[in-house]
């Protein structure tokens, strides 16, 4: 089931691809895989699958330990600062940086083992009060300041759109993420550039690439639907 979800999702995003008339290589699949045994992971990467996106310190940190090194990690939920030191030395990219706060606190672990850290700005596009993220108007002043921090990269924006039967409806939210891209690369603040959208999940990610987007997560399409333990959140 995994491989013939993975081939209709990767067929997906070459026809969204042609249809926008951008290269297929310019979007990455990102597989989410929280909630998902290492078994299934492992599968996936049999199949080639190499970015996971995952939303849990806990879970990058327990299940990097049973996979290939080469697999790259990707955080894509709400981030505690205390757990920052955890994922700092083997972490692809943070997706989900929506404070000050946060990025001096992922900067102070980056210099201590000398790494330079790339993190995405995540912007909380239709102001949901439910939801993580940056509002639209301050993501600017944010990525200024966050650009004073030595170790971090700023290689762009995320969004999780809200919840819709119909992808289209978030289509103008997809506009607003990738124009507010624009906009903040417009300034050319140092360290800070605006090279990726990740935007678009199972429900939208072809509408998404259609308007820019360079990185999709991908969670139920590939993996069929996520069953959480009755008391483990
Ligand atoms: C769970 C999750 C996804 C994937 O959601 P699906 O609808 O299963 O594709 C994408 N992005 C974030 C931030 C998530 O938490």
């Amino acid at each position: 089931m995994l491989s013939k979800n993975l081939q209709q999702v990767e067929e997906n995003i070459a026809l969204a691809c042609e249809k926008a008339g951008r290269k297929r290589e310019e979007v990455t699949l990102v597989a989410v895989s929280k909630t998902k045994p290492v078994s299934v992971l492992s599968e996936a990467y049999g199949i080639g699958v190499r970015d996971f996106g995952e939303n849990k310190v806990q879970e990058i940190c327990e299940k990097r330990e049973s996979l290939p090194s080469d697999i790259r990690w990707h955080m894509i939920g709400h981030l505690q600062r205390n757990k920052v030191k955890h994922i700092i030395r083997d972490v692809a990219l943070i997706h989900s940086v929506d404070t000050y706060r946060l990025a001096e606190e992922i900067n102070i672990h980056a210099k201590k083992i000398k790494r330079i850290v790339p993190i995405l700005i995540e912007v909380n596009i239709a102001g949901e009060a439910t939801k993580f993220g940056v509002d639209a108007e301050e993501t600017m002043q944010l990525a200024e300041e966050i650009s004073k921090l030595d170790n971090l990269r700023v290689k762009g924006l995320m969004a999780v759109a809200p919840y819709v039967e119909n992808a289209e409806d978030n289509r103008h939210y997809f506009q607003k993420i990738r124009e507010l891209s624009v906009d903040i690369a417009r300034e050319n603040i140092d360290n800070v550039s605006m090279g990726v959208l990740s935007m678009g999940m199972t429900g939208d990610y072809t509408v998404a690439i259609e308007e820019g987007a360079t990185i999709v997560r991908v969670g139920t399409g590939i993996f069929g639907a996520r069953t959480y333990a009755a008391n483990a959140k």
